[in-house]
């Protein structure tokens, strides 16, 4: 029987589970979600997790910097 990794997203648990079938939902021990990411076997970097913190700039569409504050300097520029 294979045995996978999976990673759950609702709690983050890693954890390893046999699938006897390519239909069969394996749940998470934890939280009980059916909502698993199944890993690849391969050691790859974390890359295009779902759970990496996300910076998508400053707040409010300013440019960054302190004295901006609200994207309040975007009228000057
Ligand atoms: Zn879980």
């Amino acid at each position: 029987m294979p045995l996978y990794e999976y990673s759950c997203p609702e709690c983050h648990e890693r954890c390893e589970l046999l699938v006897r079938s390519a239909s069969e939902k394996p749940a998470c021990p934890k939280c009980g979600s059916v909502r698993l990411e199944k890993l690849l076997s391969v050691p790859a970097a974390h890359v295009g997790g779902s759970n990496l913190p996300m910076y998508d700039g400053p707040p409010g569409g300013g440019c960054g910097l302190p004295q901006c504050g609200q994207g309040g300097c975007q009228g000057m520029m």
